[in-house]
């Protein structure tokens, strides 16, 4: 829908829409509009809108690929920023494996990229969707690897505008997080290894097998819903607890992979939330362990 003429982004009608479905924007395709939708073209958009936004005090949302998001049914009160313009998708190939790559950066198609090149050290983001400003707020990976072990610098920016660059000195990378508190990520510089191309492509696929056979990636779902508690697996749990299979309406725990929720056609984000908490609720019962969401929740 098109802005109207009232608004707090007068002005900036050229990248921002008014009450924007944010299914069609997320890889769960359920949930509802985002109040304002900004999708600007240019660092210069960028920190006018959200210099507007906290003028306003209008709550700030930034989506990447919307691979980990589950945006509830009454949608966003607020200004979702997407940064998917080719201004945020440049990737710069430097030489001795450095590598300069924006926000909105595909990682899949970057580890396409990467392989031919014959550069390796993402090749553990195989089968993993998402962009890079997701990617390194997440600190995307797995069992294999995950991208925090190659990023050297990160450019960030705050909520009032202000710009920052992190270094791999004071950037920390953990399990599914990161220390970056700033609201947005812009880019990102990976050191990657010079390898035989043919090597690193194998070892990609090996990893690519393993996600196709192991997780229910043709089905719509957010990836993971809880994150490993310390040395345990919440799909194990999952699965202990009985509830494969188990549905709530159109959610239902995955027969494949317990840890993922499968959206199946008509799903409300309400039947995903009312499964997470029954999961929840039943695997506290059985083994007195609190699963943390992995997801992210909107709002
Ligand atoms: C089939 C499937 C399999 C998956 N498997 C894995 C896996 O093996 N390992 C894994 O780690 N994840 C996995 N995921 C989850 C997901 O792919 C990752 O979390 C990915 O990093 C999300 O990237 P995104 O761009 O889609 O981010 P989004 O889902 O859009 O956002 C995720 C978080 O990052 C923030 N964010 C996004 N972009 C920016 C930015 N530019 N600046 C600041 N913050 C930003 C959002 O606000 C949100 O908090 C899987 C998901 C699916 C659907």
């Amino acid at each position: 829908m098109k802005l109207t003429t009232a608004n707090p982004f007068s002005g900036f009608e050229a990248f921002v829409t008014e009450n924007e479905p944010l299914a069609p924007h997320t890889w769960y395709k359920i949930g509802g509009p985002a109040r304002f939708f900004l999708r600007p073209r240019s660092l210069d958009e960028l920190q006018q809108a959200a210099q507007r936004c906290a003028e306003e005090n209008i709550r700030v949302y930034v989506l990447g690929l919307g691979a980990n998001i589950l945006v509830g049914d009454g949608g966003v009160d607020g200004a979702v920023f997407r940064l998917d313009h080719e201004h945020w998708r440049r990737a710069f190939f430097g030489t001795e494996g450095k590598v300069e790559v924006g926000a909105g950066v595909d990682m899949q198609k970057l580890v396409l990229r990467t392989v031919r090149q014959g550069l390796a050290g993402i090749e553990c983001l195989a089968g993993i969707p998402g962009t890079i400003g997701g990617g390194v707020r997440m600190n995307a990976g797995g069992k294999f690897g995950d991208i925090g072990a190659v990023v050297t610098r990160v450019q960030v920016m705050d909520a009032a505008g202000h710009l920052f660059e992190r270094t791999k000195d004071d950037l920390v990378f953990e399990y599914r997080s990161t220390n970056i508190s700033a609201k947005f990520i812009l880019g990102a510089t990976l050191q990657l290894e010079e390898d035989d191309a043919d090597r690193i492509m194998r070892r990609t696929k090996e990893i690519w097998m393993f996600k196709r056979n192991s997780q229910p990636l043709n089905t719509k779902n957010c990836g993971c819903i809880f994150k490993n508690p310390r040395g345990l697996s919440a799909g194990a749990l999952i699965d202990q607890a009985g509830l494969k299979g188990f549905r709530v309406g159109g959610a239902e725990v995955s027969e494949k992979h317990a840890n993922f929720i499968i959206a199946h056609p008509g799903c409300r984000a309400d039947d995903v939330m009312k499964l997470v908490k029954i999961i929840r609720e039943k695997v506290f019962e059985k083994n007195e362990i609190h699963l943390e969401s992995e997801v992210q929740i909107w709002p």
